[in-house]
């Protein structure tokens, strides 16, 4: 009978059918677990001038290891957070170390910190940003959102207010992977960026013929026309930091000019820099 076979369907399919969503659903009950008791943490990697090699900026990229997982990327649990609703107080809870890190830094230079589209969606965004900066006393001119086109930013009304309200604020927002796969020039002309990310992928082809230099050439004219900074993200090599110099382009961030580090390796080279006020 029916009931029969259907109890006989579920045993047969369950194992392989959900063998992924089994996996995704251990993934977030670890995730949830971990920001619960704070145990992610956050690496920087220094954002750079492209002529003198001074730092401009940091970025702080969230970092994950799980008892029995072990390190897990965040190309992996982020999108899980997404899914879950966990990007929220995953979100809060980086920002919010981001900020106070800087101000234990007593950085002067922008602290660039990576949000969904979704937490910029969330009604409660702004206000959770405003918090952050009051707690730590940090300025929002020390403050960089870096925002990843997806699920049709320029389409939302409410991204679009959120993001003019922390304008208001005074905080930079700069667009992610511009020039990756789903980026849309329409976010760049629609909303309220300041500065945009080229994407890495743009570097992979180019050689030392400017033949292969083209489209970063074409995108960094419209990144000029529209007035706004640009930062050359996945600069590896040294022809590849060549070519961005040669093109004009001012920021670079790669694993040539400094690698994410933890922050006891960050302070350590801190220490050497100019990125930081002098104590007083
Ligand atoms: P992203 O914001 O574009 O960050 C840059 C990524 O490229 C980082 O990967 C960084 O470690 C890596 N990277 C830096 N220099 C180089 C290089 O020279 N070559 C190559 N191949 N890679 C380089 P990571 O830390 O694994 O983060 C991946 C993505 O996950 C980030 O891309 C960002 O979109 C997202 N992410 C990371 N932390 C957070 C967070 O706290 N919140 C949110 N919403 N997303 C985050
Ligand atoms: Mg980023
Ligand atoms: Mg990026
Ligand atoms: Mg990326």
């Amino acid at each position: 009978d029916i009931k029969k076979a259907g109890k006989h369907a579920v045993c047969f399919y369950e194992p392989i059918m959900n063998a992924e969503a089994q996996a995704r659903l251990q993934t977030e009950t670890r995730l949830r677990a971990a920001i619960m008791r704070q145990t992610l943490t956050v690496h920087y990697q220094p954002q750079v001038d492209v002529i003198s090699g001074h730092w401009l900026g940091l970025e702080a990229l969230a970092r994950w290891t799980d008892a029995d997982l072990g390190v897990v990327s965040p190309d992996e649990f982020i999108p899980v957070a997404e899914e879950t609703g966990l990007i929220m107080p995953l979100g809060a809870w980086v920002l919010n170390e981001a900020c106070r890190q800087a101000a234990a830094w007593t950085l002067r230079v922008p602290m660039a910190v990576n949000v969904s589209p979704l937490q910029i969606v969330h009604p409660e965004f702004v206000d959770i940003v405003a918090q952050a900066l009051d707690r730590y006393g940090m300025s929002p001119q020390l403050l960089k959102l870096e925002v990843t086109e997806r699920l049709g930013l320029h389409e939302s009304v409410l991204a679009a207010e959120s993001m003019g309200r922390l304008r208001s604020l005074g905080v930079t927002l700069s667009l992610d992977d511009f020039g990756a796969g789903q980026s849309a020039v329409a976010s760049l002309l629609e909303l309220a960026f300041q500065e945009v990310k080229l994407d890495r992928s743009l570097l992979a082809n180019v050689t030392d013929d400017p033949a292969s230099w083209q489209v970063l050439g074409a995108l960094l004219a419209l990144a000029r026309g529209l007035n706004l900074s640009v930062v050359m993200e996945g600069v590896e090599t040294p022809l590849q930091l060549h070519v961005v110099r040669t093109l004009g382009c001012t920021v670079a961030q790669g694993y040539l000019t400094g690698c994410p580090s933890p922050p006891t390796e960050m302070a350590q080279l801190l220490a050497f820099g100019s990125a930081t006020r002098p104590a007083n």
